[in-house]
């Protein structure tokens, strides 16, 4: 080839690499259409997510310290319910969805002023693929409930939005996904002690962390049901995932190493959220999902903490508007404003749309490969290419890699190309000085794995 030739080709391939950004590139980064995963979307229904709440509601209050023993009213009736109503799940899936009830002696802390037995609810659809199935995505919601004050242990406390709406999620997805098959495991949650400092959850994360399981992603769904803010605004098309984007349990060696290289974005929790994003918006039509780029709302927190606490990537779910008078609160009415968070206020469609969201989400990861290991830079040096390589999954139907890459002030993956099975690539003309890079394994039927960020190489001898 003659130089003429090769100037003009390598121009012409950064001209394919410059091109604007559309959304069709955007689109290529995510998996293609699963008629599996089109199947389940159109499985979840609002109908029945209202019997779920309504009949959650209808326990009168859920407080983690409420009855134990009560048959209708309190936290024992609550749980006693949701187990027999993901037993009644297993049955239809044929068995294979397992359900236990995750109980333990919760000590007094200083938020929890006796020691009591506390029961989480726990439905496991093991996964299909050998090479796959040790690999876990956890779906949560809380199903204890508040009111105010919070020593109050029998005050009416319906717990709609917070968090009927996010348990009915799980429930709901728990019902239909149990009926299909995924490569890898998938743990539907019920959790409760949420409102006294997040104590089951942070109950089954410490133990998996006992065990070394694989938790590859968690979401929490927590005040997913109301699209009525207390500013006035109707949102019924959107829903905020909260994602950290420096991982809660960086060391610091690991922030010495980020300082140096950059990644305070790629946390594998923000890589989550993108790949929930773009797994999701290419099966729902006209909804949208909105990431935030923060742990939670200010100040606040959720079940997904105790998960990124242990260094499990974790995400949170919330609707676009809260409404504040709603929330923790007695029912009741004073100087004409409405406080207490009842089921009137909540929309059954809407939560319908945050399940398929997140059963989307689950969906394509559970079919897809694992992220890839081992992803790194062929060199650390300073270079106008750059090198990618990492190890070769072990799942018997990878058909190749993904490269996507972004410039480092843009907040999406919007460009991506495929290198076919390889476990090295250049990116010609592209610095990593100027550009983020992540690699995805794809399978034989096109689903996606979340992008995995490098990590720096060790350092060369000197
Ligand atoms: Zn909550």
């Amino acid at each position: 080839m003659n130089r003429f030739v090769s100037v003009f080709l390598a121009g012409m391939l950064l001209t394919v690499l410059r091109m604007p950004v559309t959304n069709a590139q955007q689109a290529q980064i995510s998996s293609k259409p699963n008629p599996q995963i089109e199947k389940i979307v159109s499985e979840i229904s609002a109908a029945n997510i209202e019997v779920i709440m309504r009949k959650l509601v209808g326990f009168g209050t859920r407080h983690t310290l409420s009855s134990q023993g009560d048959p209708v009213r309190g936290i024992g009736a609550a749980w006693r319910w949701i187990k027999e109503e993901m037993d009644r799940y297993s049955r239809e899936s044929g068995g294979r969805l397992i359900v236990a009830e995750d109980a333990f002696v919760q000590p007094p802390t200083n938020r929890f002023p006796r020691e009591a037995k506390l029961v989480n609810v726990v439905a496991t659809l093991p996964g299909s693929q050998a090479e796959s199935k040790d690999r876990i995505y956890v779906v949560s919601g809380h199903y204890d409930s508040i009111c105010s004050p919070f020593s109050d242990t029998d005050c009416d406390a319906p717990g709609a939005s917070d968090d009927a709406s996010g348990t009915a999620v799980v429930m709901e997805m728990a019902r239909v996904m149990s009926k299909y098959q995924f490569d890898a495991t998938l743990v539907f949650m019920a959790v409760t002690g949420e409102e006294q400092g997040l104590l089951g959850s942070t109950h089954w994360a410490e133990e998996a962390k006992k065990k070394n399981l694989n938790i590859a992603a968690m979401f929490t769904n927590d005040i997913v049901g109301n699209t009525l803010g207390g500013n006035g605004v109707r949102d019924n098309a959107r829903i905020r995932v909260f994602s950290e984007g420096v991982p809660s349990n960086e060391t610091e060696a690991e922030a010495r190493v980020r300082q140096s290289v950059g990644g305070e974005n790629d946390s594998p929790s923000r890589q989550l959220a993108h790949y929930i994003k773009e797994a999701a918006e290419a099966y729902l039509n006209n909804f949208e999902v909105t990431l935030v780029f923060r742990r939670d709302r200010y100040g606040r927190g959720g079940d997904h903490n105790a998960f990124l606490q242990r260094g499990y990537p974790a995400v949170r779910f919330t609707e676009p508007n809260e409404d504040f008078t709603r929330q923790h609160q007695r029912v009741r009415e004073e100087n004409g404003i409405k406080y207490g968070d009842v089921i009137e206020m909540v929309d059954f469609p809407y939560i319908a749309q945050v399940a398929r969201v997140n059963a989307s989400a689950m969906a394509s990861m559970a079919l897809a490969p694992a992220a890839p290991s081992g992803v790194s830079f062929k060199s650390s040096r300073q270079e106008y290419n750059t090198v990618l390589t990492w190890k070769p999954n072990a799942e018997p139907d990878v058909a190749g890699y993904r490269i996507v890459w972004r410039e480092t002030y843009q907040p999406f993956w919007h460009r991506g190309v495929d290198v076919g099975n390889a476990t090295e690539f250049t990116m010609k003309g592209l610095s990593k000085d100027d550009h983020f890079f992540a690699v995805q394994a794809i399978d034989k039927d096109g689903n996606a794995s979340v992008p995995s960020f490098p990590k720096p190489p060790p350092r060369p001898p000197r």
